[in-house]
């Protein structure tokens, strides 16, 4: 059998951990000083960091400060190399936090939610009652959709 080389074994390596890395969502709140007003921030996620932008609110003039509010979807590792790039351009990032949360009293316990959640971050109890782990979520929304009596939401 073949050896495989350093080179071989690092892009393996670049692979699996890509795998396990999930798309999710954030919002950030970009308030732009006027020379860097006019930088392409959308088209740089896209192209650089494979992130889909969604702009919420837009105030931005030429020439003067702005402020974007962006729900930015990516990778997560992918989208904090990204904030970190558009800290570079000098633009503030403040993130808006975000969690899920689920109305217990609705919540019948099918598991439906459970199927979806790729981070491991829903399972059943010993009960069967629904167990949300909150660290392990990184609020994706995928389960949001999934529940047919809406008991979950995001808080923001
Ligand atoms: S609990 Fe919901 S929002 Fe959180 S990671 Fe799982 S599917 Fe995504
Ligand atoms: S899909 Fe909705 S009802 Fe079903 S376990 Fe999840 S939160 Fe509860």
């Amino acid at each position: 059998m073949t050896k495989k080389s350093k080179k071989e074994k690092k892009v393996e390596l670049d692979k699996l951990n890509e795998s396990l890395s999930f798309r999710t969502k954030r919002r950030v709140v970009l308030e732009f000083p006027p020379n860097v007003v006019q930088t392409p921030i959308t088209y740089m996620l896209a192209k650089e960091y494979d992130i889909i932008s969604n702009i919420l609110r837009a105030e931005i003039a030429p020439e003067e400060s702005g402020k974007l509010v962006l729900e930015m979807d990516g990778l997560s590792d992918r989208l904090d190399e990204a904030i970190e790039k558009i800290r570079g351009y000098g633009i503030e990032v403040t993130e808006i936090a975000r969690k899920v949360a689920f109305d217990m009293d609705k919540c019948m316990h099918c598991g439906a939610c459970i199927s979806v959640c790729l981070a491991g971050a829903l399972k059943l109890d010993e009960n069967y009652h629904l167990q949300f782990i909150e660290p392990k979520c990184t609020v994706c929304e995928m389960c949001v959709p999934t529940c047919p009596v809406d008991a979950v939401t995001i808080d923001i």
